[in-house]
Order: structure tokens, then C-alpha cells, then sequence
């Protein structure tokens, strides 16, 4: 499997970084995990087909993880697009993406062909099969009206774990355990705000995280300034990982 790493930016493009993003390819499929508002931009940076995914899995309800979809449905209108995309993501999502949808390109709902875009909503804390893969949801600690969720995926043997937005939470421990990649967001150094991790807290905590490898994502500027204290990877966009 690879993943490349499309976006791994904040909400304020802090870096130069795109917003999340990260695209996972197995011989059978193409899947992104979050699809921020410039991700169509990054995977086209990177030479990736937006015609080509099957599913896109939604962390959260906030412009920097699901505003890009209705710019890659928008692509989608100009190809010869014969294969289902399937979006999974928390209660409500189909209503979110096709209001943004209508609000960005009027009329543009009547020329969809809905055999071909499916909404599935998560479960919470249960293991679902959605026959390419499997994926288990958390519920985290960030905004509680964007439905924040932890995902955790399944697929060809590997674990792919990946904290959405939250700040720190004893979720994250069952989300981590086991995961060949976990990816977690760590948006300050030291601040100590809401909804968001800082790297202290999660120094403090890293023993309890039992993960093979860890990345972290989402790092907004006082991270970036700090970031030559970092020990633990940070994503860079562009970056592809085989696991
Ligand atoms: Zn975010
Ligand atoms: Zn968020």
C-alpha cells in the first residue's frame, strides 16, 4: 500500500501547506482520507487521477477537511467517470457536501448521475466492512457541531490510523493501538487551547500510544515555528510512505 501525503496543513494554509489530505493506493483501490478545499489542487500537484478514487472518507465537518469534494465532483463532470466514488463520513454529510455543492455551482446537483456518487454515513465505535476495507470511528474532543471522529482503517493487513482534529482525548489510545501509521494532528508546540493537540501534551502521553509509526499533521504556525524541537515526523506534503 502507499500513501501519499496530498495536504497536511491547518484551516490557514499555515506553511504553504495544503489542507488535509492523505491518499492511500492498494492494487484494487484509490481512497483519500479528509479532502480539505485545495485538495483537488495537491492531487493534481502530485499526479493523481481525481477520476481514479473510490471512496473518500470524511474525519469531520470543517472546510479544511471536506471543502475540497465539491471541487473534485466538479472534475468528475468532465470525465467519462463509469465507477462509484463513495463518500463515508459523520451523520449528515451528504446534506453538508451537496449544500456546499449548490452553493459554489448552482444547478450543478441536476448533472450529477447519483448512481455514481453514494453517501454512507459511519457508525460510531463499531467495526464496519465496506468490502475493500474495514473502519472502525472514534469520537474525539474538537468542535462538537463539525461531528469529529478519529478513523481507523483496515485494509490489506495494515492499520491505518489516522485522530481527524481533537485535542487530547483517552480515544486516542484505542485509535492508535495496533496502527502501522498513525496520523495525528499536533497544531501548536506549547499552546494549550481547545479542540486541538500541542506537542507537550502529547509527549506527556506517548507511551499510551502503541503504533508502529506516527506522523504528525496539522501543525499551525507557532507548531511550524518550533518545529526544529520536534522528535516525532512531521508530514510534508508530496511525501508517499509504503507500508
Ligand atoms: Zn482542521
Ligand atoms: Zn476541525
Amino acid at each position: 500500500m502507499k500513501v501519499t501525503i496530498i495536504g497536511s496543513g491547518d484551516a490557514f494554509g499555515s506553511g504553504g501547506k495544503f489542507n488535509t489530505c492523505f491518499h492511500l493506493k492498494t492494487e484494487k483501490i484509490n481512497l483519500l482520507i479528509d479532502c480539505g478545499a485545495t485538495s483537488l489542487i495537491g492531487l493534481k500537484k502530485f499526479n493523481f487521477e481525481p477520476a481514479d478514487l473510490d471512496y473518500i472518507l470524511v474525519s469531520h465537518l470543517h472546510g479544511d477537511h471536506f471543502g475540497g469534494i465539491p471541487f473534485i465532483i466538479l472534475d468528475f463532470l468532465r470525465k467519462e467517470r463509469t465507477k462509484v466514488l463513495t463518500i463515508i463520513g459523520p451523520k449528515g454529510v451528504e446534506g453538508k457536501i451537496l449544500a456546499l455543492l449548490d452553493l459554489l455551482y448552482p444547478d450543478l446537483i441536476h448533472q450529477i448521475n447519483s448512481d455514481l456518487i453514494q453517501f454512507i454515513e459511519f457508525q460510531t465505535d463499531k467495526i464496519e466492512d465496506f468490502t475493500d476495507f474495514k473502519l472502525k470511528t472514534f469520537e474525539v474532543l474538537h468542535s462538537p457541531s463539525s461531528l469529529p471522529h478519529g478513523l481507523k482503517l483496515f485494509m490489506d493487513d495494515k492499520i491505518i490510523a489516522f485522530s481527524g482534529d481533537t485535542e487530547w482525548c483517552e480515544n486516542l489510545i484505542s485509535l492508535a493501538d495496533e496502527a502501522d501509521l498513525f496520523i495525528c494532528e499536533c497544531n501548536w508546540y506549547k499552546i494549550n487551547g481547545k479542540g486541538h493537540l500541542n506537542y507537550e501534551t502529547l509527549l506527556k502521553n506517548i507511551s499510551k500510544l502503541n503504533s508502529k509509526r506516527i506522523l504528525l499533521n496539522h501543525l499551525g504556525d507557532e507548531a511550524l515555528e518550533n518545529q526544529e524541537y520536534f522528535e516525532i515526523p512531521i508530514a510534508e506534503d508530496g511525501l508517499e510512505i509504503h507500508l
